[in-house]
């Protein structure tokens, strides 16, 4: 059986963290690969599992080692997707990498068999109240993030699949059709 590596992307608080936890939660098969970042750690958020967080240097002599399978700069910091991590999972699951727009355009060059997903809002509006709703960023955050907002969906026509977020299941459902067919 073939597996599937899947970038899914999307504007910040468009739901897709949500939407692809919950994913994998119910299926075997697919696994969500672990980014490495150079971000300070959230509240809550445990080194290794919802990233590998590094030091600047440590990321950039792992860039300069060709470890990432792609990495960009995001609002100041590095944020990448381990090579050997892929490469390995890919023998026996499908795996999901929660990437933004640059780093999933890089992926499909270096690895054409990528399949590009963008979760896209109902309405910006909507994806609006949903961000600032969040609380786990100030208001500067905020800003930067609407402001990359337009940036993102931008980016749409290049992606293999673009996905309305208005009903969790109905999102999960088709990423599953996505998997499954591809
Ligand atoms: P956050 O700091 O909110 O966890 O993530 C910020 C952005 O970085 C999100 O759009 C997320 O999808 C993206 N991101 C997370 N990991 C990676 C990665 O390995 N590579 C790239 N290119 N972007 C990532």
């Amino acid at each position: 059986m073939k597996h599937v590596l899947m970038a899914i992307s999307g504007p910040s608080g468009v739901g897709k963290g949500t939407i692809v936890k919950t994913l994998i939660s119910r299926r075997e098969d697919v696994v969500e690969s672990v980014s490495c970042t150079t971000r300070k750690p959230r509240e809550g958020e445990i080194d290794g599992k919802h990233y590998f967080f590094l030091e600047k240097e440590e990321f950039l002599r792992r860039i300069g080692e060709n470890d990432f399978l792609e990495y960009n700069e995001h609002f100041g910091n590095y944020y990448g997707t381990p090579k050997s991590f892929v490469e390995k999972t890919l023998e026996s699951k499908s795996i999901i990498m929660e990437i933004e727009v640059v780093g999933a355009l890089n992926a499909k060059k270096v690895f054409p068999e990528t399949v590009l997903v963008m979760i896209v809002p109902p309405s910006i509006e909507e994806l609006k109240k949903r961000l600032i709703g969040r609380g786990t960023e100030g208001k500067e955050e905020i800003e930067r993030r609407l402001a990359r907002l337009e940036f993102e969906l931008s980016h749409k026509d290049q992606y293999d699949y673009v996905i309305v977020n208005d009903d969790l299941e109905t999102a999960i459902a088709e990423i599953e059709k996505i998997i499954d067919k591809e």
